[in-house]
């Protein structure tokens, strides 16, 4: 009992320290920006210049803490770690479509190779090519199928993840059957771009729904120490 409380009291002060620790850093950063602010207004620095400064400053940390949250909500994924990254990649918009391409400079042309709509983007790969239509049709409720289809996409991808029964039809591990499919429906592009192989037949919800049922069977393994490593 004693020992448990050791453990909760530790747990306690750690969370305390991790809070206090990084609230001391941010009010730290306004802190040497108020100084600045002073200097600046000293040596004739404009104000809005200098308010325009503290603003971003404060934004940006409310950016990172929303983010740190979203993070927690991927990192709990419950799938195979690699669409766990492939979840965090999207989430950040890094994924190599043609849109993060031209931004990289890699080419010219911001354009869908499978539809040609003019932005292929995190968000036109994972719900607007007419490759995901057909799953969405399929599997979100009738009445949240526009709201899934314009919502935000990172609140789109949190949503989905932390609220497994707010789109679908039928919300059982959503969370890991909406990760699996966005994998391969990324798959499925990557084999028509790079093999050229058909996009004819519609085989991404079996190879969803089979990749969500392998996932759960390792996790359930690996909670009975028969399987150390899955990847
Ligand atoms: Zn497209």
């Amino acid at each position: 009992m004693m020992r448990g409380r050791g453990n909760s009291v530790h747990c306690g002060c750690f969370v305390l320290l991790s809070y206090s620790s990084r609230c001391l850093i941010f009010w730290c950063e306004i802190w040497l920006l108020l100084e600045e602010l002073g200097d600046g207004i000293a040596s004739g620095i404009s104000f809005p210049t200098q308010l325009c400064s503290l603003l971003l400053l404060l934004s940006r940390q409310i950016s990172s803490v929303s983010q740190c949250k979203d993070w927690e909500i991927i990192s709990q994924f419950r799938g195979l770690p690699r669409v766990r990254i492939f979840l965090w990649l999207c989430y950040r918009g890094s994924i190599l479509a043609n849109g993060e391409r031209q931004r990289r400079h890699l080419t010219e042309d911001p354009s869908c190779i499978i539809c040609g709509a003019v932005n292929d983007d995190v968000s036109h790969v994972l719900r607007e090519c007419f490759v995901a239509r057909s799953l969405e049709s399929r599997l979100v409720k009738t009445e949240r199928l526009d709201d899934f289809l314009r919502m935000e996409c990172r609140k789109w991808l949190i949503l989905n993840l932390q609220q497994p029964n707010y789109f679908p039809v039928h919300g059982i591990d959503w969370d890991v059957l909406f990760g699996s499919l966005l994998w391969c429906l990324w798959l499925k592009r990557n084999t028509f771009v790079f093999e050229s192989a058909e996009l004819g037949s519609d085989n991404t919800f079996q190879c969803g729904y089979r990749l969500m049922e392998e996932s759960l069977r390792a996790r359930q393994l690996v909670r009975r120490g028969r399987l150390a490593i899955i990847s």
